[in-house]
Protein backbone atom coordinates (compact mmCIF):
# COMPACT_ATOMS: atom_id res chain seq x y z
CA UNK A 1 0.00 0.00 0.00
CA UNK A 2 1.24 3.54 -0.48
CA UNK A 3 2.02 5.74 2.20
CA UNK A 4 -0.95 7.86 0.99
CA UNK A 5 -4.10 8.10 3.95
CA UNK A 6 -5.62 5.51 5.14
CA UNK A 7 -9.36 6.45 3.52
CA UNK A 8 -7.55 7.24 0.25
CA UNK A 9 -7.76 4.91 -2.68
CA UNK A 10 -5.12 2.55 -2.42
CA UNK A 11 -1.77 1.61 -4.36
CA UNK A 12 0.76 -0.25 -2.85
CA UNK A 13 4.63 -0.10 -3.58
CA UNK A 14 5.88 0.31 -7.68
CA UNK A 15 2.62 -1.11 -8.62
CA UNK A 16 2.64 -0.80 -12.58
CA UNK A 17 0.21 -1.50 -15.54
CA UNK A 18 -0.20 -3.90 -17.88
CA UNK A 19 -2.23 -2.35 -20.49
CA UNK A 20 -0.08 -3.81 -23.20
CA UNK A 21 0.73 -7.19 -21.42
CA UNK A 22 3.54 -7.20 -23.42
CA UNK A 23 5.99 -8.78 -20.92
CA UNK A 24 3.39 -12.14 -21.39
CA UNK A 25 4.75 -13.41 -24.89
CA UNK A 26 8.04 -13.99 -24.23
CA UNK A 27 7.50 -14.95 -20.77
CA UNK A 28 8.49 -19.01 -21.03
CA UNK A 29 6.38 -19.21 -17.59
CA UNK A 30 2.93 -17.58 -19.03
CA UNK A 31 0.71 -20.09 -19.01
CA UNK A 32 -2.03 -17.67 -19.90
CA UNK A 33 -2.65 -18.54 -23.18
CA UNK A 34 -5.56 -21.15 -24.07
CA UNK A 35 -2.95 -23.90 -24.55
CA UNK A 36 -1.48 -23.80 -21.48
CA UNK A 37 -4.56 -24.95 -20.13
CA UNK A 38 -5.14 -27.43 -22.57
CA UNK A 39 -2.26 -29.02 -21.91
CA UNK A 40 -3.12 -29.18 -18.04
CA UNK A 41 -6.72 -30.36 -19.09
CA UNK A 42 -5.39 -33.02 -20.96
CA UNK A 43 -2.32 -34.69 -18.74
CA UNK A 44 -5.02 -34.76 -16.29
CA UNK A 45 -7.00 -36.87 -18.13
CA UNK A 46 -5.08 -38.99 -19.47
CA UNK A 47 -2.72 -39.48 -16.63
CA UNK A 48 -4.35 -38.57 -13.45
CA UNK A 49 -6.42 -40.80 -11.16
CA UNK A 50 -9.11 -39.69 -8.60
CA UNK A 51 -8.49 -40.27 -5.53
CA UNK A 52 -11.39 -41.31 -2.78
CA UNK A 53 -13.13 -38.80 -1.14
CA UNK A 54 -12.70 -40.53 2.41
CA UNK A 55 -9.75 -42.81 1.51
CA UNK A 56 -6.31 -42.39 -0.10
CA UNK A 57 -7.50 -45.21 -2.56
CA UNK A 58 -7.17 -43.90 -6.52
CA UNK A 59 -9.79 -44.58 -9.48
CA UNK A 60 -9.68 -44.53 -12.93
CA UNK A 61 -12.39 -42.52 -13.62
CA UNK A 62 -14.82 -40.73 -11.08
CA UNK A 63 -17.64 -42.88 -11.92
CA UNK A 64 -15.94 -45.68 -10.31
CA UNK A 65 -14.66 -43.55 -7.36
CA UNK A 66 -18.28 -42.47 -6.75
CA UNK A 67 -19.68 -46.01 -7.02
CA UNK A 68 -16.90 -46.74 -4.49
CA UNK A 69 -17.94 -43.90 -2.08
CA UNK A 70 -21.47 -45.23 -2.24
CA UNK A 71 -20.68 -48.66 -1.36
CA UNK A 72 -18.38 -48.56 1.12
CA UNK A 73 -19.24 -44.95 2.60
CA UNK A 74 -22.62 -44.82 2.40
CA UNK A 75 -22.48 -41.66 0.16
CA UNK A 76 -23.98 -40.72 -2.97
CA UNK A 77 -22.48 -37.32 -4.42
CA UNK A 78 -24.94 -36.82 -7.51
CA UNK A 79 -28.02 -37.87 -4.88
CA UNK A 80 -27.01 -35.12 -2.59
CA UNK A 81 -26.04 -32.56 -5.11
CA UNK A 82 -29.96 -33.16 -7.03
CA UNK A 83 -31.70 -32.71 -3.53
CA UNK A 84 -29.53 -29.66 -2.31
CA UNK A 85 -30.10 -28.69 -5.85
CA UNK A 86 -26.26 -27.65 -6.35
CA UNK A 87 -25.25 -25.85 -9.87
CA UNK A 88 -21.74 -26.65 -10.48
CA UNK A 89 -19.88 -23.82 -8.37
CA UNK A 90 -22.17 -25.81 -5.55
CA UNK A 91 -20.78 -28.70 -6.30
CA UNK A 92 -16.97 -27.49 -5.95
CA UNK A 93 -17.74 -26.49 -2.82
CA UNK A 94 -19.14 -29.72 -1.76
CA UNK A 95 -16.17 -32.04 -2.57
CA UNK A 96 -14.18 -29.40 -1.41
CA UNK A 97 -15.93 -29.74 1.52
CA UNK A 98 -15.89 -33.22 1.93
CA UNK A 99 -12.53 -33.21 1.47
CA UNK A 100 -11.79 -30.63 4.07
CA UNK A 101 -13.67 -32.62 7.13
CA UNK A 102 -12.09 -35.81 6.37
CA UNK A 103 -8.86 -34.69 6.04
CA UNK A 104 -9.97 -33.18 9.90
CA UNK A 105 -11.01 -36.75 10.80
CA UNK A 106 -14.71 -36.43 9.79
CA UNK A 107 -15.59 -39.52 7.74
CA UNK A 108 -19.76 -38.72 8.02
CA UNK A 109 -19.54 -35.45 7.18
CA UNK A 110 -22.94 -33.51 7.38
CA UNK A 111 -24.41 -32.54 4.06
CA UNK A 112 -27.82 -31.76 5.13
CA UNK A 113 -27.57 -28.29 4.07
CA UNK A 114 -26.10 -26.54 1.04
CA UNK A 115 -25.44 -23.78 3.79
CA UNK A 116 -22.58 -26.24 5.46
CA UNK A 117 -20.46 -25.34 2.72
CA UNK A 118 -21.55 -21.91 0.92
CA UNK A 119 -18.59 -20.43 1.68
CA UNK A 120 -15.95 -19.09 -1.12
CA UNK A 121 -12.66 -20.95 0.52
CA UNK A 122 -14.56 -24.28 -0.92
CA UNK A 123 -13.65 -23.25 -4.14
CA UNK A 124 -9.97 -23.62 -3.67
CA UNK A 125 -9.18 -27.16 -4.59
CA UNK A 126 -8.09 -28.68 -1.40
CA UNK A 127 -6.22 -31.46 -3.33
CA UNK A 128 -3.62 -30.30 -5.63
CA UNK A 129 -4.71 -31.17 -9.33
CA UNK A 130 -8.24 -32.88 -7.98
CA UNK A 131 -8.92 -34.88 -11.18
CA UNK A 132 -12.22 -35.10 -9.68
CA UNK A 133 -13.21 -31.48 -9.87
CA UNK A 134 -11.88 -31.81 -13.85
CA UNK A 135 -14.31 -34.40 -13.98
CA UNK A 136 -17.45 -32.35 -13.01
CA UNK A 137 -18.14 -31.27 -15.80
CA UNK A 138 -18.88 -34.29 -17.08
CA UNK A 139 -20.83 -35.97 -14.53
CA UNK A 140 -23.17 -32.90 -14.12
CA UNK A 141 -23.68 -33.12 -17.60
CA UNK A 142 -25.31 -36.27 -17.22
CA UNK A 143 -27.23 -35.48 -14.72
CA UNK A 144 -28.72 -32.41 -16.55
CA UNK A 145 -28.84 -34.65 -19.64
CA UNK A 146 -30.69 -37.44 -17.50
CA UNK A 147 -33.45 -34.43 -16.33
CA UNK A 148 -33.82 -33.08 -19.74
CA UNK A 149 -34.70 -36.42 -21.49
CA UNK A 150 -37.24 -37.30 -18.16
CA UNK A 151 -38.68 -33.99 -18.45
CA UNK A 152 -39.06 -33.71 -22.44
CA UNK A 153 -40.66 -37.36 -22.47
CA UNK A 154 -43.21 -36.50 -19.92
CA UNK A 155 -44.66 -33.53 -20.24
CA UNK A 156 -43.52 -33.04 -23.66
CA UNK A 157 -42.36 -29.33 -22.86
CA UNK A 158 -40.00 -27.29 -24.71
CA UNK A 159 -40.18 -25.14 -22.04
CA UNK A 160 -38.47 -27.01 -19.89
CA UNK A 161 -35.79 -28.09 -22.50
CA UNK A 162 -35.26 -24.45 -23.18
CA UNK A 163 -34.85 -23.49 -18.87
CA UNK A 164 -31.78 -26.62 -18.81
CA UNK A 165 -30.52 -25.60 -22.03
CA UNK A 166 -30.08 -22.86 -20.46
CA UNK A 167 -28.85 -23.47 -17.52
CA UNK A 168 -26.47 -25.81 -19.09
CA UNK A 169 -24.88 -23.29 -20.78
CA UNK A 170 -24.46 -21.34 -17.05
CA UNK A 171 -23.06 -24.10 -15.99
CA UNK A 172 -20.88 -24.08 -19.22
CA UNK A 173 -19.72 -20.49 -18.05
CA UNK A 174 -19.22 -21.11 -14.84
CA UNK A 175 -17.15 -24.32 -15.66
CA UNK A 176 -14.88 -22.17 -17.88
CA UNK A 177 -14.36 -19.92 -14.79
CA UNK A 178 -13.47 -22.55 -12.72
CA UNK A 179 -10.74 -23.51 -15.14
CA UNK A 180 -9.26 -19.86 -15.12
CA UNK A 181 -9.47 -19.66 -11.46
CA UNK A 182 -7.38 -23.16 -11.13
CA UNK A 183 -5.31 -22.17 -13.95
CA UNK A 184 -4.09 -18.99 -12.54
CA UNK A 185 -2.75 -20.67 -8.70
CA UNK A 186 -0.70 -23.30 -10.80
CA UNK A 187 0.78 -19.83 -12.83
CA UNK A 188 1.13 -18.62 -9.52
CA UNK A 189 3.07 -21.84 -7.86
CA UNK A 190 4.84 -22.53 -11.16
CA UNK A 191 6.12 -18.66 -11.55
CA UNK A 192 7.36 -18.93 -7.71
CA UNK A 193 8.83 -22.31 -8.20
CA UNK A 194 10.77 -21.19 -11.13
CA UNK A 195 12.09 -17.79 -9.62
CA UNK A 196 13.40 -19.41 -6.78
CA UNK A 197 15.18 -21.94 -8.49
CA UNK A 198 16.59 -19.21 -10.72
CA UNK A 199 17.57 -17.29 -7.18
CA UNK A 200 16.77 -14.12 -9.21
CA UNK A 201 13.27 -13.40 -8.88
CA UNK A 202 13.83 -9.82 -6.85
CA UNK A 203 16.40 -8.90 -9.63
CA UNK A 204 14.53 -9.62 -12.23
CA UNK A 205 12.56 -6.88 -13.94
CA UNK A 206 10.08 -8.62 -14.48
CA UNK A 207 9.59 -10.57 -11.39
CA UNK A 208 9.75 -6.96 -9.80
CA UNK A 209 6.41 -6.33 -12.05
CA UNK A 210 4.34 -9.06 -11.42
CA UNK A 211 5.05 -8.29 -7.53
CA UNK A 212 3.78 -4.91 -8.22
CA UNK A 213 0.95 -5.88 -10.21
CA UNK A 214 -0.24 -8.51 -7.85
CA UNK A 215 0.46 -5.98 -5.05
CA UNK A 216 -1.78 -3.67 -6.71
CA UNK A 217 -4.79 -6.30 -7.42
CA UNK A 218 -4.47 -7.38 -3.54
CA UNK A 219 -4.57 -3.71 -2.22
CA UNK A 220 -8.16 -4.22 -3.61
CA UNK A 221 -9.17 -7.12 -2.18
CA UNK A 222 -9.71 -5.93 1.41
CA UNK A 223 -12.73 -4.75 2.88
CA UNK A 224 -11.10 -0.90 4.02
CA UNK A 225 -11.03 -0.09 0.75
CA UNK A 226 -14.19 -0.49 -0.62
CA UNK A 227 -16.02 0.56 2.44
CA UNK A 228 -14.02 4.16 1.94
CA UNK A 229 -15.12 4.18 -1.92
CA UNK A 230 -18.92 2.93 -1.29
CA UNK A 231 -19.33 5.83 1.54
CA UNK A 232 -17.42 8.38 -0.60
CA UNK A 233 -21.50 9.27 -1.42
CA UNK A 234 -20.30 11.97 -3.86
CA UNK A 235 -18.47 9.22 -6.20
CA UNK A 236 -21.09 6.59 -5.31
CA UNK A 237 -24.02 8.24 -5.62
CA UNK A 238 -22.99 10.29 -9.14
CA UNK A 239 -23.03 6.89 -10.61
CA UNK A 240 -26.38 5.98 -9.14
CA UNK A 241 -27.83 8.94 -10.41
CA UNK A 242 -26.90 9.21 -13.71
CA UNK A 243 -27.50 5.10 -14.35
CA UNK A 244 -30.92 5.58 -12.69
CA UNK A 245 -32.03 9.06 -14.37
CA UNK A 246 -30.92 7.78 -17.66
CA UNK A 247 -32.72 3.81 -18.02
CA UNK A 248 -33.39 4.27 -21.36
CA UNK A 249 -29.45 4.55 -21.85
CA UNK A 250 -29.38 1.09 -20.25
CA UNK A 251 -32.70 -0.74 -21.43
CA UNK A 252 -31.75 -4.23 -22.89
CA UNK A 253 -28.04 -3.02 -23.21
CA UNK A 254 -25.49 -5.39 -22.63
CA UNK A 255 -22.81 -3.51 -20.41
CA UNK A 256 -19.40 -3.68 -19.57
CA UNK A 257 -17.97 -2.82 -15.86
CA UNK A 258 -14.38 -2.86 -15.91
CA UNK A 259 -13.08 -3.30 -12.28
CA UNK A 260 -16.17 -4.00 -10.82
CA UNK A 261 -14.45 -4.37 -6.74
CA UNK A 262 -17.72 -4.75 -4.83
CA UNK A 263 -20.18 -5.08 -8.39
CA UNK A 264 -22.11 -1.86 -6.78
CA UNK A 265 -22.06 -0.61 -10.63
CA UNK A 266 -23.17 -3.46 -12.54
CA UNK A 267 -26.19 -3.63 -9.88
CA UNK A 268 -27.27 -0.42 -10.75
CA UNK A 269 -26.79 -1.18 -14.17
CA UNK A 270 -28.60 -4.21 -13.42
CA UNK A 271 -31.61 -2.24 -11.65
CA UNK A 272 -31.88 0.40 -14.65
CA UNK A 273 -32.60 -2.70 -17.04
CA UNK A 274 -29.47 -4.25 -18.28
CA UNK A 275 -29.56 -7.31 -20.23
CA UNK A 276 -26.36 -8.12 -19.41
CA UNK A 277 -23.75 -6.69 -17.12
CA UNK A 278 -20.02 -7.95 -17.44
CA UNK A 279 -18.27 -7.52 -14.79
CA UNK A 280 -14.64 -7.89 -14.90
CA UNK A 281 -11.85 -7.61 -11.55
CA UNK A 282 -8.54 -9.02 -11.22
CA UNK A 283 -8.56 -8.82 -7.29
CA UNK A 284 -9.90 -11.14 -4.84
CA UNK A 285 -12.62 -8.94 -4.34
CA UNK A 286 -14.53 -10.39 -7.10
CA UNK A 287 -15.48 -13.23 -4.86
CA UNK A 288 -17.64 -11.72 -3.12
CA UNK A 289 -18.82 -9.45 -5.30
CA UNK A 290 -20.23 -12.85 -6.96
CA UNK A 291 -22.14 -13.37 -3.98
CA UNK A 292 -23.32 -10.30 -3.96
CA UNK A 293 -24.50 -10.42 -6.86
CA UNK A 294 -26.14 -13.82 -6.39
CA UNK A 295 -27.54 -12.58 -2.34
CA UNK A 296 -29.28 -9.82 -4.40
CA UNK A 297 -31.19 -11.83 -7.70
CA UNK A 298 -29.04 -10.94 -10.42
CA UNK A 299 -27.07 -14.03 -10.80
CA UNK A 300 -29.16 -13.93 -14.48
CA UNK A 301 -28.12 -10.58 -15.42
CA UNK A 302 -24.68 -9.71 -13.84
CA UNK A 303 -21.38 -12.26 -15.05
CA UNK A 304 -18.93 -11.93 -12.73
CA UNK A 305 -15.59 -12.80 -14.40
CA UNK A 306 -12.24 -12.94 -12.30
CA UNK A 307 -8.84 -11.70 -14.57
CA UNK A 308 -7.24 -8.39 -15.87
CA UNK A 309 -9.74 -7.01 -18.73
CA UNK A 310 -6.60 -7.31 -20.97
CA UNK A 311 -6.61 -10.71 -20.34
CA UNK A 312 -10.09 -12.42 -19.72
CA UNK A 313 -12.62 -13.87 -22.43
CA UNK A 314 -15.92 -11.93 -22.76
CA UNK A 315 -19.12 -13.98 -23.69
CA UNK A 316 -19.54 -10.88 -26.38
CA UNK A 317 -18.04 -9.73 -28.77
CA UNK A 318 -18.97 -6.04 -27.87
CA UNK A 319 -21.15 -3.99 -25.41
CA UNK A 320 -23.01 -1.26 -25.63
CA UNK A 321 -21.90 0.56 -22.58
CA UNK A 322 -18.90 0.66 -20.44
CA UNK A 323 -19.03 1.79 -16.79
CA UNK A 324 -16.14 2.11 -14.75
CA UNK A 325 -14.47 4.07 -11.50
CA UNK A 326 -11.40 4.07 -12.24
CA UNK A 327 -9.96 7.41 -10.98
CA UNK A 328 -7.18 8.06 -8.89
CA UNK A 329 -5.02 10.93 -7.33
CA UNK A 330 -4.48 13.68 -9.79
CA UNK A 331 -7.05 11.50 -11.97
CA UNK A 332 -4.30 9.49 -13.46
CA UNK A 333 -2.34 7.85 -10.75
CA UNK A 334 -2.97 4.15 -10.66
CA UNK A 335 -3.11 4.38 -14.78
CA UNK A 336 -6.06 2.22 -14.28
CA UNK A 337 -7.82 4.12 -17.15
CA UNK A 338 -4.91 2.75 -19.20
CA UNK A 339 -7.10 -0.68 -19.01
CA UNK A 340 -10.39 1.08 -19.68
CA UNK A 341 -9.04 2.86 -22.88
CA UNK A 342 -7.81 -0.39 -24.12
CA UNK A 343 -11.39 -2.20 -23.09
CA UNK A 344 -13.06 0.70 -25.13
CA UNK A 345 -10.94 0.09 -28.08
CA UNK A 346 -11.72 -3.72 -27.73
CA UNK A 347 -15.17 -3.78 -26.71
CA UNK A 348 -17.25 -0.46 -27.12
CA UNK A 349 -19.72 -0.75 -30.29
CA UNK A 350 -19.38 2.66 -32.24
CA UNK A 351 -22.45 4.39 -30.82
CA UNK A 352 -21.83 2.96 -27.13
CA UNK A 353 -21.74 5.46 -24.72
CA UNK A 354 -18.42 5.63 -21.80
CA UNK A 355 -20.06 6.34 -17.96
CA UNK A 356 -18.74 9.08 -17.41
CA UNK A 357 -18.19 10.35 -20.24
CA UNK A 358 -15.46 13.57 -19.60
CA UNK A 359 -12.81 14.49 -16.95
CA UNK A 360 -10.94 18.21 -16.51
CA UNK A 361 -8.07 18.62 -14.25
CA UNK A 362 -7.49 21.88 -12.66
CA UNK A 363 -4.84 23.46 -11.22
CA UNK A 364 -4.45 26.71 -8.32
CA UNK A 365 -1.57 27.82 -6.58
CA UNK A 366 -1.70 27.94 -3.24
CA UNK A 367 -0.67 30.03 0.15
CA UNK A 368 -1.06 28.63 3.52
CA UNK A 369 1.40 29.01 6.19
CA UNK A 370 -0.36 26.83 8.35
CA UNK A 371 0.09 23.64 6.13
CA UNK A 372 3.89 24.46 5.09
CA UNK A 373 4.34 24.47 9.07
CA UNK A 374 2.59 21.66 9.53
CA UNK A 375 4.40 19.57 7.31
CA UNK A 376 7.94 21.25 7.35
CA UNK A 377 8.72 23.12 10.41
CA UNK A 378 7.33 20.26 11.97
CA UNK A 379 9.94 17.88 11.74
CA UNK A 380 12.26 20.83 13.99
CA UNK A 381 10.80 19.61 17.06
CA UNK A 382 8.75 16.67 17.86
CA UNK A 383 7.98 16.35 21.56
CA UNK A 384 11.41 18.51 22.08
CA UNK A 385 13.25 16.30 19.39
CA UNK A 386 15.19 17.50 16.57
CA UNK A 387 14.07 15.45 13.16
CA UNK A 388 15.26 17.52 11.03
CA UNK A 389 16.64 14.46 8.84
CA UNK A 390 13.19 13.84 8.24
CA UNK A 391 13.09 16.28 5.96
CA UNK A 392 15.48 15.22 3.46
CA UNK A 393 13.66 14.95 -0.09
CA UNK A 394 10.45 16.22 1.82
CA UNK A 395 9.78 18.14 -1.22
CA UNK A 396 10.16 15.32 -3.89
CA UNK A 397 6.70 13.79 -2.60
CA UNK A 398 3.24 15.07 -3.41
CA UNK A 399 1.04 15.36 -0.93
CA UNK A 400 -2.68 14.18 -0.91
CA UNK A 401 -4.90 16.25 1.43
CA UNK A 402 -7.91 18.03 1.70
CA UNK A 403 -7.16 21.86 1.81
CA UNK A 404 -8.71 23.39 4.59
CA UNK A 405 -9.85 26.85 4.47
CA UNK A 406 -9.61 27.27 1.08
CA UNK A 407 -11.66 30.49 1.03
CA UNK A 408 -8.03 32.21 2.48
CA UNK A 409 -5.93 29.34 0.90
CA UNK A 410 -6.50 29.37 -2.90
CA UNK A 411 -5.31 32.63 -4.26
CA UNK A 412 -6.73 32.22 -7.39
CA UNK A 413 -9.81 30.95 -9.48
CA UNK A 414 -8.52 27.48 -10.60
CA UNK A 415 -7.17 27.47 -14.67
CA UNK A 416 -8.39 23.37 -16.42
CA UNK A 417 -5.26 22.72 -17.54
CA UNK A 418 -6.34 19.61 -19.46
CA UNK A 419 -10.46 18.32 -21.09
CA UNK A 420 -10.67 14.26 -21.30
CA UNK A 421 -13.00 13.48 -24.13
CA UNK A 422 -12.97 9.76 -22.39
CA UNK A 423 -14.78 8.41 -25.78
CA UNK A 424 -11.74 9.41 -27.74
CA UNK A 425 -8.71 10.10 -25.87
CA UNK A 426 -5.63 7.87 -25.93
CA UNK A 427 -3.36 6.35 -23.58
CA UNK A 428 -0.34 8.19 -25.58
CA UNK A 429 -2.26 11.95 -24.72
CA UNK A 430 -2.37 10.82 -20.70
CA UNK A 431 1.70 11.71 -21.31
CA UNK A 432 1.65 15.18 -21.55
CA UNK A 433 2.73 19.07 -20.93
CA UNK A 434 -0.38 21.51 -20.85
CA UNK A 435 -0.34 25.02 -19.89
CA UNK A 436 -1.92 27.10 -17.39
CA UNK A 437 -2.46 30.61 -16.30
CA UNK A 438 -4.15 31.80 -12.65
CA UNK A 439 -4.82 35.92 -11.84
CA UNK A 440 -3.96 36.13 -8.36
CA UNK A 441 -7.19 37.09 -6.30
CA UNK A 442 -5.39 38.50 -2.86
CA UNK A 443 -2.28 39.50 -1.85
CA UNK A 444 -0.02 37.07 -0.41
CA UNK A 445 3.53 37.10 1.34
CA UNK A 446 4.67 34.26 -0.55
CA UNK A 447 3.24 31.04 -3.24
CA UNK A 448 3.38 28.02 -1.41
CA UNK A 449 2.69 25.69 -3.67
CA UNK A 450 0.08 24.01 -6.30
CA UNK A 451 -2.86 22.15 -5.84
CA UNK A 452 -4.54 19.78 -8.52
CA UNK A 453 -7.96 18.23 -8.61
CA UNK A 454 -10.35 16.78 -11.30
CA UNK A 455 -14.13 17.37 -11.86
CA UNK A 456 -15.97 14.48 -13.59
CA UNK A 457 -18.83 14.80 -16.06
CA UNK A 458 -21.37 12.04 -16.79
CA UNK A 459 -23.12 13.23 -20.37
CA UNK A 460 -25.83 10.99 -21.80
CA UNK A 461 -24.54 10.75 -25.35
CA UNK A 462 -20.89 10.16 -27.15
CA UNK A 463 -21.54 13.70 -28.99
CA UNK A 464 -22.66 15.62 -26.02
CA UNK A 465 -19.97 18.31 -25.48
CA UNK A 466 -18.78 19.26 -22.07
CA UNK A 467 -17.19 23.18 -22.11
CA UNK A 468 -13.34 23.60 -20.72
CA UNK A 469 -15.34 26.09 -17.97
CA UNK A 470 -18.07 23.86 -16.84
CA UNK A 471 -18.56 23.64 -13.61
CA UNK A 472 -20.28 20.06 -11.81
CA UNK A 473 -22.38 22.10 -9.48
CA UNK A 474 -24.06 24.61 -12.27
CA UNK A 475 -24.28 21.19 -14.74
CA UNK A 476 -26.08 19.71 -11.35
CA UNK A 477 -28.28 22.61 -11.25
CA UNK A 478 -29.43 21.62 -14.79
CA UNK A 479 -30.29 18.07 -14.22
CA UNK A 480 -26.86 16.71 -15.53
CA UNK A 481 -24.96 14.52 -13.38
CA UNK A 482 -21.34 15.75 -12.83
CA UNK A 483 -18.85 16.14 -9.61
CA UNK A 484 -16.16 17.86 -8.61
CA UNK A 485 -12.75 16.37 -5.92
CA UNK A 486 -11.77 20.02 -5.59
CA UNK A 487 -11.57 22.26 -2.42
CA UNK A 488 -14.70 24.02 -2.78
CA UNK A 489 -17.22 21.08 -3.00
CA UNK A 490 -17.81 18.41 -0.45
CA UNK A 491 -14.66 16.14 0.43
CA UNK A 492 -14.30 13.13 -1.82
CA UNK A 493 -11.82 9.97 -0.54
CA UNK A 494 -9.81 11.49 -3.46
CA UNK A 495 -8.99 14.90 -1.74
CA UNK A 496 -6.40 17.13 -3.39
CA UNK A 497 -2.46 16.75 -4.67
CA UNK A 498 -0.75 19.60 -2.95
CA UNK A 499 2.58 20.49 -4.68
CA UNK A 500 4.85 22.46 -1.93
CA UNK A 501 7.79 24.30 -3.28
CA UNK A 502 10.64 24.00 -2.38
CA UNK A 503 12.30 26.94 -0.44
CA UNK A 504 15.11 25.84 0.77
CA UNK A 505 17.58 27.64 -1.02
CA UNK A 506 15.00 30.68 -2.82
CA UNK A 507 12.57 32.67 -0.22
CA UNK A 508 9.29 33.21 -2.11
CA UNK A 509 8.37 36.90 -3.08
CA UNK A 510 5.30 38.53 -1.79
CA UNK A 511 3.05 38.76 -4.60
CA UNK A 512 -0.21 41.17 -5.26
CA UNK A 513 -3.44 40.91 -6.31
CA UNK A 514 -4.12 40.80 -10.08
CA UNK A 515 -0.38 39.22 -11.18
CA UNK A 516 -0.72 37.16 -13.52
CA UNK A 517 1.18 33.69 -13.47
CA UNK A 518 1.55 31.57 -16.10
CA UNK A 519 3.13 27.81 -16.23
CA UNK A 520 3.20 24.18 -17.32
CA UNK A 521 1.78 21.18 -15.59
CA UNK A 522 3.56 17.83 -16.99
CA UNK A 523 2.21 14.34 -16.11
CA UNK A 524 4.88 11.39 -16.31
CA UNK A 525 4.57 7.85 -15.61
CA UNK A 526 7.37 7.26 -13.35
CA UNK A 527 8.49 4.58 -15.87
CA UNK A 528 6.32 2.75 -18.91
CA UNK A 529 4.34 0.53 -17.19
CA UNK A 530 4.49 2.27 -13.87
CA UNK A 531 1.25 2.95 -12.17
CA UNK A 532 2.92 5.74 -9.97
CA UNK A 533 3.09 9.03 -11.37
CA UNK A 534 5.56 11.91 -11.69
CA UNK A 535 3.63 15.39 -11.87
CA UNK A 536 6.17 18.44 -12.88
CA UNK A 537 5.30 22.50 -12.63
CA UNK A 538 6.82 25.26 -14.03
CA UNK A 539 5.50 29.12 -13.37
CA UNK A 540 6.74 32.78 -13.92
CA UNK A 541 4.52 35.40 -12.36
CA UNK A 542 4.44 38.57 -14.74
CA UNK A 543 7.04 41.32 -14.18
CA UNK A 544 8.18 39.53 -11.00
CA UNK A 545 11.28 37.89 -10.10
CA UNK A 546 9.46 34.91 -8.71
CA UNK A 547 9.36 31.70 -10.67
CA UNK A 548 10.48 28.08 -11.16
CA UNK A 549 10.25 24.56 -12.05
CA UNK A 550 9.92 21.93 -9.96
CA UNK A 551 9.32 17.52 -9.99
CA UNK A 552 7.03 15.95 -7.40
CA UNK A 553 6.14 11.82 -6.84
CA UNK A 554 2.85 11.14 -6.43
CA UNK A 555 3.02 7.43 -4.62
N1 LIG B 1 -16.38 -0.39 -9.40
C1 LIG B 1 -16.12 -0.51 -7.98
C2 LIG B 1 -14.64 -0.61 -7.65
C3 LIG B 1 -13.76 0.51 -8.19
S1 LIG B 1 -12.08 0.38 -7.65
C4 LIG B 1 -16.78 0.64 -7.28
O1 LIG B 1 -17.14 1.60 -7.95
O2 LIG B 1 -16.92 0.62 -6.06
C5 LIG B 1 -11.27 -0.24 -9.07
C6 LIG B 1 -11.33 -1.77 -9.21
O3 LIG B 1 -10.79 -2.07 -10.50
C7 LIG B 1 -10.48 -2.56 -8.22
O4 LIG B 1 -11.29 -3.53 -7.60
C8 LIG B 1 -9.38 -3.21 -9.06
O5 LIG B 1 -9.02 -4.50 -8.63
C9 LIG B 1 -10.01 -3.26 -10.44
N2 LIG B 1 -9.08 -3.19 -11.58
C10 LIG B 1 -8.13 -2.25 -11.82
N3 LIG B 1 -7.51 -2.48 -13.00
C11 LIG B 1 -8.09 -3.61 -13.52
C12 LIG B 1 -7.87 -4.37 -14.70
N4 LIG B 1 -6.95 -4.01 -15.59
N5 LIG B 1 -8.61 -5.46 -14.90
C13 LIG B 1 -9.55 -5.85 -14.00
N6 LIG B 1 -9.80 -5.18 -12.85
C14 LIG B 1 -9.08 -4.06 -12.62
Amino acid sequence: MSALPESSRALPEDAHSDSDSGSSTSDPLDLSKDEGWEDVEQDEEESQPIVSLFSDKVFPDARSMLNDCKENFNFDLLKVQKELGLDFLGTIRLVNYIRSEVKAGNTTPDVSSASLFDDAKYLRPLLEDDALLYSLDDLTEEVVGDGKGKQAETAGSTTRIRELEEELERMRGDFEEYKTIVKRSLDKELSNTAASASGKSEASASGKFHEAESGYFTSYSYNAIHESMLKDSVRTDAYRDFIYDNKSLFKDKVVLDVGCGTGILSMFCAKAGAKMVIAVDNSDIIDRAREIVYDNGFGDVIKCIRGKIEEVQLPVPQVDVIVSEWMGYCLLFEAMFDSVIWARDRYLAPDGLMVPSHATLQIAPLADPDLVDSHISFWNSVYGFKMSSMLLNIYDEALVRCIPKPEETIVAKASPFLQLPLHTITVEELTFIKEFEVTLNADIDALDGWVVWFDMFFMPSRTSKVSENAVPADMRKEGLVAFSTGPFDTETHWQQGVFLINREKKAGLPLKKGQVIKGHVEYRKKDEKSRLLDIGIDWDVEGVEEGGRQEWSLQ
